[in-house]
């Protein structure tokens, strides 16, 4: 098996906080085989001398659509599956430029996705899946038009294969089952209005308490989770209530809502440079006066939402959920978090507690024996400063996913 042996690098483990210099790290084949501060016997192994660059894990970002390539989801209708696939294609590539060797696709990517990147046919991060995004008829995952009756097939057009449509307990639990035997890792709910549909008020509830019920059991009992889409503490609590385990935006949160979540042990998967990349841009690519007005709503909970969740222990993941134009934008989340939170809360929101999300704990986001070799090796200290994660990678001189360059300029 190959084998690589970096030295002369600075360690940036999230779990510790601060730079640690003297280790070598050894990686064989697809994982971390040592990391050592004693130098590490390796004859076969090439050596990678890394000029005291700081090495640190892969980032995780735990809310992407690889496969919104359109900010004005609408457009997406005329969009066929194959140029929606050259589209992910595009993106996915964007975000392993960028360092991001694990995303978590919360609604559109599939399992064909997931294996092209996991073979290495198209470069990409690795995906945890959900298949398509479930929601009742008029919420935030029915994408039709007013004067559309019926439903589309989902093999017609980009948006019908992001989008799932199912109403009453029998539906949704065929709808989870449905995504599970497509191989989704995590099962997606939409339980709140949202900014980017058209029709749906942002506080409307969605989905009944039975059909959210429905789909936990049904996720449990396949070893899955439920994430749910949910802005307004009122959903937020329905969804702690029905089992979900981790909150999608939750923009407007309350001491109440978080106190709940905490009790639960569940995840907030914040998104913040969303809404300022809409505010900024989403006009120009045609999003609407309608989902801009609703974006106005949400983009000042941001920063609030996670100083509340601070407060009450719940633990914030790095999300971004950009669609389609602005998903360049991905690395910005680090610059809007550090109005409120230090660099190393940042970091282990993109890594260790990242991993936890995707439930990859000690296997992704950390740089320890038998984890996967998802590595960055970074031109500066991005606990100094975070700019050095932004330009589209340009201050990462090199990264490795799962044991193998993708870009190395040493
Ligand atoms: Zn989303």
């Amino acid at each position: 098996m190959s084998q690589l042996l970096f030295r002369n690098f600075r360690l940036l483990d999230p779990q510790v906080g601060e730079l640690q210099g003297g280790f070598e790290l050894l990686v064989e084949g697809d994982r971390i085989r040592d990391l050592s501060a004693q130098p590490i016997k390796a004859p076969g192994a090439d050596a990678i001398d890394c000029g005291q660059r700081v090495l640190m894990p892969g980032l995780i970002d735990a809310h992407v659509h690889v496969v919104l390539s359109e900010v004005f989801l609408p457009r997406l209708e005329a969009m066929p599956l194959t140029l929606m696939t050259a589209h992910a294609a595009a993106l996915m590539r964007g975000m392993l430029d960028r360092g991001f060797t694990t995303v978590r696709d919360t609604g559109g990517a599939d399992w064909g996705l997931k294996e092209a990147a996991d073979k290495g046919l198209l470069p990409g991060p690795r995906l945890f899946i959900a298949g398509k995004a479930i929601g009742p008829t008029g919420g935030h995952s029915d994408g039709r038009r007013r004067t559309d009756y019926g439903m589309r097939c989902h093999c017609c057009n980009a948006l019908s294969f992001a989008m799932g449509v199912a109403d009453g307990v029998s539906e949704v639990r065929k709808a989870v089952r449905e995504e599970m035997r497509q191989g989704c890792d995590q099962v997606k709910l939409m339980m709140s209005g949202g900014v980017a549909s058209p029709y749906d008020p942002l506080e409307s509830l969605q989905l009944s308490m039975g059909e959210v019920e429905a789909a936990v059991e049904e996720a449990h009992a396949f070893g899955r989770y439920v994430c749910a889409h949910a802005y307004t503490p009122e959903a937020i609590q329905r969804a702690a209530r029905a089992g979900v385990r981790t909150i999608e935006h939750g923009n407007l949160i309350d001491d109440a809502s978080a106190a709940m979540m905490a009790e639960k042990g569940m995840y907030l998967i914040a998104n913040l440079v969303t809404y300022y990349e809409m505010r900024e841009r989403a006009a120009e690519f045609g999003m609407n006066a309608d989902m801009l007005a609703k974006n106005e709503l949400v983009i000042e909970g941001g920063l609030r939402s996670l100083e509340i969740c601070k407060r009450h222990g719940v633990k914030v993941a790095y999300g971004t959920d950009l669609l389609g134009q602005l998903q360049q934008a991905q690395s910005r989340e680090f610059l809007l978090r550090a109005e409120v939170l230090s660099p190393i809360e940042i970091i282990r929101a993109a890594t260790t507690i990242g991993a936890e999300v995707v439930r990859m704990e000690g296997r992704l986001g950390c740089i320890q024996p038998d984890a996967y070799a998802d590595l960055l090796l970074v031109d500066g200290d991005p606990l100094q400063d975070l700019g050095l994660l932004q330009d589209q990678g340009r201050h990462l001189a090199a990264i490795v996913k799962a044991g193998r360059f993708y870009k190395n300029r040493l």
